[in-house]
């Protein structure tokens, strides 16, 4: 059984990633902060689509370290370590400089960076020592690649998740862990509701937004055999952004 936790999946990116990797035959861990039982619901999906054991959701804010580690440790105590992790819950809180509150910069530092690694430090160790050839997806931004007017809260946690993602693939290479990006552009979700549509729809060559569905299938591909060769990248899907 290989288990694997994607990280804000009670809705969005992170609900069409655990159905995808469900389709593909891992036990999906799924997580929330607030939503229990949408979580909870998707966790049911996933058994019945996977055909393996139904898991009740973790639920904890990842930018609180101690609880974080707490909840993951006991977790792997319970049920075996994870063959791999999508580090997928984010937040935002835009406004540009001028206004950008001291507040509106931590807690998307906090949860959207310091957040991969309060969930990575308690999974990775387990993953090696069990000898694990498993995969780490973290999911940057197209904000994160280019720089987002109003985001640069925003902008700096997922360039910072670059970095990240690259130092750490090649501390994990010689274990056989790929780690990898995936840097999505406007994507269909609550995130983005309050967007003016068609106005950022004319910036986007494909004039469209994404669907989870699409990130979600570049996910399930870095989880593949045949993805072993692929770590330390950034891959984008955004419909021509950048
Ligand atoms: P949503 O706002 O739809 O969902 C966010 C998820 O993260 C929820 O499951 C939420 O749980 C969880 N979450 C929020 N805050 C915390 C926290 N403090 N601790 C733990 N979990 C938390 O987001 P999306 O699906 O749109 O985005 C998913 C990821 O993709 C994010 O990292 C985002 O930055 C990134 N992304 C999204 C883009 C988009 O256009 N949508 C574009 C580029 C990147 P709960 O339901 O309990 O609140």
């Amino acid at each position: 059984m290989k288990r694997v936790l994607v990280t804000g999946s009670s809705r969005g990116i992170g609900k069409a990633i655990a159905l995808r990797l469900a389709e593909d035959g891992f036990a999906v861990v799924t997580h929330a902060v607030k939503n229990k039982d949408a979580a909870m619901e998707v966790a049911k999906e996933c058994a019945s689509i996977s055909g393996q054991p139904l898991q009740e959701p973790l639920v904890f804010d990842l930018a609180d370290r101690e609880k974080t580690q707490t909840l993951l440790e006991a977790d792997m105590e319970a049920n075996g370590v994870f063959f791999g992790v999508v580090a997928n819950a984010g937040i935002a809180a835009d406004a540009p400089v001028p206004i950008l509150e001291g507040d509106a910069w931590d807690s998307v530092i906090d949860t959207d960076l310091t957040g991969l690694y309060n969930v990575l430090k308690p999974v990775v160790m387990p993953m090696v020592s069990e000898r694990i050839r498993g995969r780490i997806v973290a999911l940057s931004s197209v904000s994160g690649v280019v720089g987002n007017r109003g985001q640069v809260n925003y902008s700096a946690a997922k360039a910072g998740i670059i970095g990240a993602v690259k130092a750490l693939a090649v501390e994990l290479v010689r274990h056989k862990i790929t780690v990898n990006a995936v840097a999505p552009g406007v994507i269909e979700t609550d995130m983005v509701s309050e967007l003016p549509v068609e106005e950022v729809k004319k910036a986007i060559p494909m004039r469209r937004f994404g669907k989870p569905e699409e990130v979600a299938g570049v996910v399930a591909f870095l989880f593949r055999e045949e993805a072993a060769y692929v770590t330390r990248q950034v891959i984008s899907v955004n419909g021509g952004l950048c």
